[in-house]
């Protein structure tokens, strides 16, 4: 059996269902993100796994044992806000050590612990500090000692970075992530950025509308999205229309050129159905037998630094495409005609 299990989970408020029928199994020491828009239930499904909320159904099971029912300070659970909701009239010494206190700890154990807490987040000459005397991400990291200190089994995080500005949030999630592999300790990470999920999970569920659309690891969910949703919100994507030739054999007509999928189709001859690529399989030229080549007009070109991003205008829809960034040679101007060619393999047909 999984160490975090979390079965047919419903949460209802009033006649309103946020979460549906929520299912996922979590190894042990695994680092597992809900991704998904603001108000899909992810920070719903959190708050009962840490016994803030009750379900209106289901069950949750920590290392065997069911915890549904029981209150949040018997589930052995470590929680970090996207506030860091320190005590501010405590030191941080003060902070880390709270739950170690009121677990009853002796005094010289927990001053060890708090040494430890202190040297594992980086900051141990600032023991004696006020929150109000640290930055945001000291804070934050402060917040996560104090959650880790009294050892508990799993650990929350709820979106922890978003109050923290962009390089911060970067260095603070990458120590997170050490932290949490070197104490071996199961997570969970609320976040509505793809690219932190992305970046820093074993696997990502992402939800959507109260439901687990997709679990998978960053590569299965970025490359093989199950549904329209999940391809959406996670990274960009050029969405085609093309229309049904053979749909047994997956032969469709692409802007133009006829194309044979590597997939059986739904949909009648003539039918129109939407076709997704990531922007970094297309390319410009390259014509081989296993790409699709078709002509177009250069309609935007956006420099991002090491990658150039460039949409083009193909047979009434648009394409865009990525190419890395070289000194030498700058990118083509806006208006020049061009051919691109996509991948018949990467052309991925989705569920609704
Ligand atoms: P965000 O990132 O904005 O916090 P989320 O995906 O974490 O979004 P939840 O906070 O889980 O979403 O909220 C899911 C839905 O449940 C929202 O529509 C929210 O308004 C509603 N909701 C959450 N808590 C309550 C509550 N205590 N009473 C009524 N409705 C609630």
């Amino acid at each position: 059996m999984a160490f975090l299990d979390i079965q047919h989970l419903e949460k209802s408020f009033g006649p309103t269902r946020v979460v549906k029928d929520f299912n996922l199994d979590i190894e042990k020491g695994e680092f597992v993100s809900f991704l998904g828009p603001s108000g899909c239930g992810k920070t719903t499904v959190l708050r009962m796994v840490a016994g803030f909320e009750t379900p209106t159904s289901g069950a949750i099971r920590i290392d065997g044992r069911e915890v549904t029912g029981l209150a949040a300070n018997r589930r052995n659970i470590g929680m970090v806000f996207q506030s860091y909701a320190l005590f501010p009239n405590l030191t941080v010494a003060e902070n880390i050590g709270f739950g170690l206190k009121v677990a009853r700890e002796g005094k010289a154990a927990t001053a060890r612990r708090v040494g430890e807490m202190l040297d594992l987040i980086g900051l141990p000459q600032l023991g004696g500090r006020y929150p109000f005397q640290l930055s945001g991400g000291q804070q934050q990291r402060v917040a996560l000692a104090r959650a880790l200190a009294p050892r508990p089994q799993v650990l929350l995080l709820d979106e922890p970075l978003s109050a923290l500005d962009a390089k911060v949030r970067i260095s603070l999630r990458d120590e997170i992530r050490r932290i949490q592999r070197d104490l071996g300790i199961t997570a969970i990470f609320v976040t509505h950025d793809q690219e932190e999920a992305l970046s820093i999970s074993d696997r990502v569920v992402v939800t959507h509308r109260g439901v687990a659309d997709q679990v998978g690891t960053p590569f299965e969910i970025y490359n093989r999205p199950a549904t329209r949703f999940v391809a959406q919100f996670v990274g960009t994507l050029n969405l085609l229309d093309a229309d049904v030739l053979d749909a047994t054999t997956g032969k469709v007509r692409l802007g133009g050129v006829p194309v044979a999928l590597d997939q059986p189709l739904n949909g009648r001859p003539g039918e129109r159905i939407s076709l997704a690529m990531r922007p970094e399989s297309v390319e410009l030229g390259r014509s081989d037998c296993d790409r699709v080549v078709l002509s177009g007009e250069i309609a935007a070109v956006h420099f991002l630094g090491s990658v150039i991003r460039i949409k083009v205008a193909v047979a009434g829809q648009f394409v865009s495409l990525d190419t890395f960034n070289q000194p030498d040679r700058p990118p083509p101007s806006v208006g020049t005609t061009v051919e691109v060619s996509l991948p018949h393999r990467d052309l991925l047909v989705l569920a609704a």
